[in-house]
């Protein structure tokens, strides 16, 4: 018998997946309907543009706020520049108020910007999925830091002026990150081995596998140099990341180097017009949270 089948776990789960879903639905209302691809042909300065999506992104995170606020995290937001605007981007760390002060860091960080559809999968999945795993973490003395960050979509602004603010000592005293993108956007979890400018760490792709495995799933893990995120900010620094994220394992594999899968919603709902809380693929969005809680419980023991 797998944890999973038991009864009162299954039920914990049901629950966790519940308020992710709720949460994915919050968020989504305050995001207008999107889509950049049309977008731009509108504007008449570039510049424009780039201001429409943070206007689009904020409302996303201010919903974040409230609630890593209710939660009882302490909570910095970072401001940045972000030059293809020439106005100020938002980043929000939470922290854990219990975590022990000695342990080192595991960061667990999602984006909260999006270009198309209300941005269901890409991604208020993960945002919130963060909360759900942030209700756990506050009963424990886990040092786990959540981070969102703004204007991932555009070359990964955010993270890498987050990355660029840490100290030597802070980066060195960070134990990994694992990085939530596009959760229940498409058939297959997904832990890249690579992505464009980032290898991705085994050891960690190990132990989220493993954990997968006890609990009776099957993920795949390949490289996939054009689904990179914000986890490439940190390992370009010498930091131990990872993505987990989804995608069709069988159209990627006969394309890896295509950026298609991106616009074809035969294959994803990502980065479409129909990336809505309607079209998510609720199953892996549920066995990621259980992955996902499980490693915490794993790391709380
Ligand atoms: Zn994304």
């Amino acid at each position: 018998m797998t944890l999973g089948e038991h009864p009162e776990i299954k039920e914990i789960e049901s629950e966790s997946l519940e308020r992710c879903l709720n949460d994915i639905e919050g968020i989504c209302a305050v995001s207008e309907t999107f889509d950049y691809y049309q977008f731009q042909h509108t504007v008449t300065k570039i510049t424009d543009l780039y201001q429409k999506l943070l206007d689009t992104s904020f409302p996303r995170v201010k919903y974040l706020i409230e609630r890593f606020r209710e939660l009882g995290f302490n909570i910095q937001l970072q401001e940045f520049l972000f030059e293809h605007s020439g106005t100020n981007g938002t980043n929000a760390v939470f922290k854990n108020p219990n975590a022990d002060p000695d342990s080192k860091t595991f960061y667990i960080v999602a984006h909260h910007d999006y270009i198309n559809g209300k941005g269901a999968s890409d991604n208020a999945s993960s945002m919130a999925a963060m909360l759900e795993l942030a209700r756990f973490v506050i009963t424990t003395k886990l040092n786990v830091v959540f981070v969102s960050f703004d204007c991932e979509e555009i070359n990964l602004n955010g993270s890498r002026y987050y990355v660029n603010s840490l100290s030597p000592e802070e980066l060195a005293k960070i134990d990994g990150v694992i990085c939530l993108e596009c959760l229940g956007g498409s058939k297959d979890i997904v832990l890249p081995t690579k992505n464009l400018g980032a290898i991705c760490d085994k050891y960690l792709i190990e132990l989220i596998m493993n954990i997968a495995n006890r609990l009776g799933y099957r993920l795949s893990s390949f490289k996939c140099p054009i689904f990179h995120s914000d986890h490439v900010s940190f390992s370009k620094m010498g930091v131990p990341a990872i993505e987990i994220c989804d995608v069709d394992a069988i159209e990627f594999l006969k394309h890896p180097y295509s950026s298609s899968h991106l616009y074809n919603n035969t294959q994803s709902i990502v980065h479409h017009p129909t990336d809505l809380p309607e079209n998510l693929n609720t199953e892996n969005i549920r066995r990621t949270l259980e992955i996902m809680l499980e490693f915490l419980r794993d790391h709380s023991k």
